[in-house]
């Protein structure tokens, strides 16, 4: 079997600017993207105002094609294919894909990113594309003229419920606490929406619902007392966990699942493993931050390779495939 250089695994701003850099490096990167969702969340956005080099912002899909067809110009080999197994214990790294194929590689950048954070409550799972939904861009437009919830108060459960207010009659934004999280602009956009209302201090107990949601049981975080709300929409947008299972027992993690680099560097513990994005960045989560610890995994791998004096340089545009 042939040696790959490296194989990068993930396909949003991380995976696909180390597939950029690695390939113009002339060193022919072979990437899994996955097979369902490829280009990572930001496919799931609408407008994206604060990339840098958009000046009158950019569609959250589109950023991501370009991405990808930077990455593929300069000869990174994608394969729609998940990563299903993996071992990187070695001097020579394997790794399995759904589809069954198996690649080795002398060095791999993990750059799965992070998956939608679930409230955990009765009800959540059961009715899960029953009303209850993690993507307002995929689902809202099936919403119109209803009553919605947002549970979360960071950027994202704001931005949902205003990218609701276009379908919706009203969205309720349900938040733990009494101050969003989401940065100042948003607030300000949200709260002076006449479409939504802000429920402070409130949890979800409970999505109720034959065979769609119907109504959510409440709680007030301070005071305890139970509440009801009529909605036939909830969109959970609390955050995201980094998507490490798959390294878990091999690469070294923090308590909350993200992979531990050595900072300023993106090697983890493992020689010739290198780790960007959101799987390792647990403050500031941003498309651009995920694009530069891409580049760094890339260079990172890239002098790990001319060290250990390998790394089979196509040149750059060149997407042949490489052997040990
Ligand atoms: P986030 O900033 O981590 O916010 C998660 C929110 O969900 C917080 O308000 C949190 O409450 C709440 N939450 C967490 N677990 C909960 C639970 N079990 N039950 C109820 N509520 C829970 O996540 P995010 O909004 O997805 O944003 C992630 C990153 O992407 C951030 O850096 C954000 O700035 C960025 N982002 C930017 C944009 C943009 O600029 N357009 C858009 C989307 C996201 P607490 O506040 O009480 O902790």
């Amino acid at each position: 079997m042939s040696i790959e250089n490296v194989v990068v695994i993930g396909s949003g701003p991380a995976g696909y600017t180390a597939a950029n850099y690695l390939a113009r490096a002339g060193l022919a990167p072979i990437v899994l993207t996955s097979s369902v969702e490829i280009g990572g969340a930001l496919v799931n956005t609408t407008e994206v105002e604060n990339f840098p080099g958009f000046v009158d912002g950019i569609q959250g899909p589109d950023l991501m094609d370009k991405l990808r067809q930077q990455a593929e110009k300069f000869g990174a080999r994608l394969v729609y294919d998940d990563a299903t197994a993996l071992d990187l214990t070695g001097d020579v790294k394997t790794i399995t894909t759904g589809s069954g194929t198996v690649y080795q590689a002398h060095a791999v950048v993990l750059a799965m990113g992070s998956a939608y954070r679930k409230l955990g409550v009765d009800g959540e799972e059961r009715l899960s594309g029953y009303g209850v939904s993690w993507c307002a861009v995929c689902d809202g437009a099936f919403f119109r003229n209803q009553n919605i919830a947002v549970a979360g108060g960071g950027d994202s459960a704001v931005e949902e419920a205003m990218f609701l207010t276009r379908f919706a009659d009203s969205v309720t934004l349900i938040h733990r606490r009494d101050q969003l999280r989401a940065s100042k602009i948003m607030q300000d956009r949200a709260l002076a929406n006449p479409k939504i209302t802000m429920r402070w201090n409130t949890q979800i107990v409970e999505a109720h619902g034959e065979d769609k949601l119907s109504r959510l049981s409440l709680r007030d975080t301070i005071t305890g007392e139970d509440g009801v709300l009529d909605a036939t929409g909830l969109f959970i947008a609390i955050g995201h966990d980094p998507r490490s299972a798959l390294v878990a027992g091999q690469v070294d993690l923090d308590p909350d699942g993200y992979v531990k680099v050595q900072h300023p560097t993106t090697e983890t513990n493992l020689p010739g493993v290198f780790a960007c994005g959101d799987l390792v960045d647990r403050r500031y989560r941003q498309a651009i931050t995920a694009a530069g610890t891409g580049c760094s995994a890339a260079l990172d791998a890239e002098h790990y390779l001319a060290a250990q004096g390998l790394g089979t340089h196509t040149g750059a545009g060149t997407s042949v495939a490489v052997s040990a």
